[in-house]
């Protein structure tokens, strides 16, 4: 049995709506294929989901975390705390603006920002905060809120891999003074290219954004700011907005994968290979990610049984070539430099059978030295 990480064939039950849609929005009179009617439903369709004040469609989820920032006037001279394990736009789009990415450690277990290293990060130059939710486990954002309040600083909540997760009743997105998504395809609701969406409960921050998204205009060709091309693709717009219904359906699916998974490897914590913590709460199934003290030789054993697996940053960001003029002489990141070592994501998307689920699990369990099916 061979298990692909990522689905071979993700878009196959929309095929035809995917067809049809690009030959409708083609061929409709309006020859509208950016920033039409169809991305003001798809950002209403989100706004009113999430109970926010306002949902931005634009090109990525980079792009969202840019035009976020800019909005709150982040440049040179300021700071931004990001977590030292993680993506590069975290640090690309603080340092794309002039400001300075500062790097915060990682809780050593779910590999999201330490609300404690966070908070030691801030100094009277930080303009904003901005935790990710990371590849199960959403970042503790109750803290994070909390500590942007009590220092003053603003607080972007990095939930490209989170959407659909939800910590304390409250939507991933939501926590943030602004929250971002990502369409692009292998994030929970990916899409057929490229897509992002800033969320917000401010309506002020919106309007910029939205202004920021298409080149700074503020009515048809009058610009009263700089700004950028991030606009939103018609087709893709057309197509969320149809598959939005099922997205629950593709969430569940995915947690119910985890719950196994993890049902399954918690015996495992002891020999050396630890899943992430069980629970629903607070969850985010992007990718199921495991801490392996010998990560690369169970790589090897589940590639030469068939099994994909991924190795999701070999080397915290401060660490990248990119990064390291922001990286203080002398610091280090211990648990971000762990989870570099250790860190293992197997497959977890829904489109897996129920057989290929087993598989994997018992490899897993077969290389830590536990018989395989129960
Ligand atoms: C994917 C991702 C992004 C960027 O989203 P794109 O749509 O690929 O630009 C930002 N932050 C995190 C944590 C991500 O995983």
């Amino acid at each position: 049995m061979t298990v692909p990480f990522f689905a071979p064939d993700l878009f196959e039950d929309d095929r035809q709506l995917l067809m049809d849609l690009v030959h409708d929005i083609g061929t409709a009179p309006q020859q509208k294929f950016l920033l039409g009617e169809c991305t003001a439903r798809f950002e209403e369709a989100l706004r009113d989901s999430l109970g926010v004040a306002d949902v931005v469609a634009c090109s990525s989820g980079t792009s969202a975390l840019t035009l976020v920032l800019h909005a709150m006037g982040v440049g040179p001279g300021d700071e931004v705390v990001v977590p030292a394990y993680g993506c590069a736009p975290l640090a690309n789009t603080v340092a794309g603006l002039g400001a300075t990415p500062v790097f915060a450690d990682v809780d050593p277990w779910t590999m999201v920002a330490d609300p404690d290293e966070v908070e030691r990060a801030i100094t009277d130059r930080t303009r904003a905060i901005m935790p990710a939710h990371m590849f199960s486990v959403m970042a503790d954002m109750p803290r994070m809120s909390e500590i942007a309040r009590r220092h003053g600083v603003r607080l972007v909540e990095d939930s490209a891999v989170a959407q659909g997760g939800i910590l304390d009743g409250r939507p991933a997105g939501t926590w943030g003074e602004a929250g971002v998504f990502s369409f692009v395809q292998v994030k929970t609701f990916g899409t057929a290219g490229e897509g992002g969406a800033v969320v917000t409960m401010n309506p002020e921050l919106a309007r910029t954004v939205r202004s920021l998204r298409n080149h700074g205009q503020s009515e048809r060709f009058v610009y009263p700011r700089t700004g950028y091309n991030s606009r939103f693709d018609e087709v893709l717009a057309a197509f969320q907005l149809h598959r939005l219904p099922a997205f629950p359906g593709l969430l569940e699916r995915r947690a119910r994968i985890a719950d196994y998974y993890t049902d399954r490897f918690t015996p495992l914590a002891e020999r050396g290979v630890l899943p992430p913590p069980p629970g629903r709460d607070g969850r985010c199934f992007y990718v199921y990610s495991l801490l392996a003290e010998e990560r690369d030789a169970l790589r090897r054993y589940l590639a030469e049984r068939g099994v994909e697996s991924h190795v999701y940053y070999p080397l915290p960001l401060p660490h990248q070539a990119a990064f390291t003029r922001f990286a203080p002489a002398g610091r280090s990141w211990p648990h971000a430099e762990s989870a570099s070592r250790r860190q293992l994501a197997i497959p977890v998307h829904p489109r897996l059978t129920d057989a290929q689920v087993e598989h994997i699990a018992d490899t897993v369990c077969a290389y830590a030295g536990l018989s395989g099916s129960r």
